[in-house]
């Protein structure tokens, strides 16, 4: 009863920190290191306030090219045995989530969480594509204030493919407004945004960079609306796996036994900015909305939360995923049999300590 086994074992969502190095702006103001982790330990401290994480990247801990083997790649298998699962970046804007989901073409392109994803995806496929027919979607989509955008309209994709030069003159007139609709069987879709059929590596980094093109462009206050905004680049993986006569000395082997059918999805989620999601609250357990803060990253904190407590989740209490776009979108996706793996992205600079704690809190909240 493997699959039984695992799915108990990953209710939970596992939480990694990643502490970015120190960046030349940072050095240039005189900043200095404030995070210390404990060597050998997942263990982060800022001040006095010690954490313990599934693991612990950069600035001294483990070096963050493991990061995508330990935390990432297990879900990139689970895919393939029917398990949607769902990366989150977690953190203030500056932190490095950008950098560590590669959602961004502009730099970490190859180190990113997202391009070793679609490279073990590919090499997967590479090896069972004999035995098993595999479809593949991609799409990806913005949340801004609670509205859902497309970043591979078709309007610009063509755009971009014919005239490169022109990318940033992208209309964005004329879109409907894209729905999140749920299935009798508890399956999230989406209506009216682009998915994607690709077929290979290529034409899914080309998506990939398209829409981060989209995300950047499409703005007016291109800092502002980014980290404010959510990016979830999805990744569906289809399978229909044929099963086989085994029975020795058949030389019809091929005779057919019937298919096997799997869809699963992987969400692969840059998170807004955290700055706004402030702790709130005596109990200190639940995040309480007000002004400015991000509907999405209260909702989500909340989710997870009540996801991670054992004894809650035995009791079967609410877990509050209707109250936002985001949290109702990944639905299907966390909690569950689904594995969930939350990023929280940290500077090490003093003069970001602050936010760097309220990461950590948040962070710690989903274990
Ligand atoms: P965010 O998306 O959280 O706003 P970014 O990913 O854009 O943050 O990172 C902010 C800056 O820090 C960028 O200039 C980026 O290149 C740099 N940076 C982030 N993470 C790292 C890292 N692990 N190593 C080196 N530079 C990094
Ligand atoms: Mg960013």
């Amino acid at each position: 009863e493997v699959q039984h086994m695992e799915a108990s074992e990953n209710c939970s969502v596992k939480v990694a920190v990643h502490v970015r190095p120190l960046i030349a702006d940072e050095r240039l103001h005189g900043c200095k290191e404030c995070v210390t982790v404990t060597p050998g330990k997942p263990q982060a401290q800022i001040g006095t306030h010690s954490f313990t994480f599934d693991h612990v990247y950069g600035s001294s801990g483990s070096p963050s090219s493991s990061m995508f083997e330990e935390c990432v790649a297990p879900l990139v298998d689970g895919l393939f045995q029917g398990y949607n699962a769902t990366v989150l970046a977690y953190g203030q804007t500056g932190s490095g989530k950008t950098y560590t989901m590669g959602t961004s073409f502009k730099d970490g392109c190859h180190t990113g969480l997202i391009p070793q994803v679609m490279n073990a995806l590919f090499n997967k496929i590479e090896i069972l594509k004999h035995q098993t027919e595999f479809q593949l979607h991609v799409s990806f989509i913005e949340i801004l204030k609670e509205e859902v955008r497309d970043l591979l309209d078709s309007v610009s994709i063509s755009k971009l493919e014919t005239s490169n030069g022109h990318a940033g003159k992208v209309s964005v007139a004329g879109r409907q407004p894209i729905q999140i609709r749920e299935t009798s069987n508890g399956v999230i879709t989406l209506t009216g945004s682009s998915e994607v059929a690709v077929s290979t590596l290529q034409e899914m980094a080309a998506c990939l960079e398209q829409g981060s093109l989209s995300r950047a462009t499409g703005s007016t206050n291109m800092n502002n609306q980014s980290s404010r905004s959510h990016a979830i680049f999805t990744i569906t993986l289809e399978q229909m796996h044929k099963l086989h006569s085994v029975f020795p000395g058949n030389d019809t082997s091929d005779e057919d036994m019937g298919e096997e059918y799997f869809c699963a999805k992987l969400h692969l989620v840059d998170l807004a900015g955290s700055e706004r999601a402030k702790r709130t609250g005596s109990d200190g357990l639940r995040f309480k909305e007000g002004i400015h803060i991000n509907k999405g990253l209260l909702a989500l904190g909340n989710v997870i939360s009540a996801l991670g407590d054992e004894k809650k989740r035995k009791e079967g209490v609410h877990v509050p995923y209707r109250d936002s776009k985001l949290t109702r979108l990944l639905q299907d996706s966390l909690g569950g049999n689904s594995k969930t793996v939350m990023i929280a992205c940290i500077s090490p600079a003093d003069i970001n300590a602050e936010e760097s704690l309220n990461t950590l809190k948040y962070a710690n909240r989903a274990r």
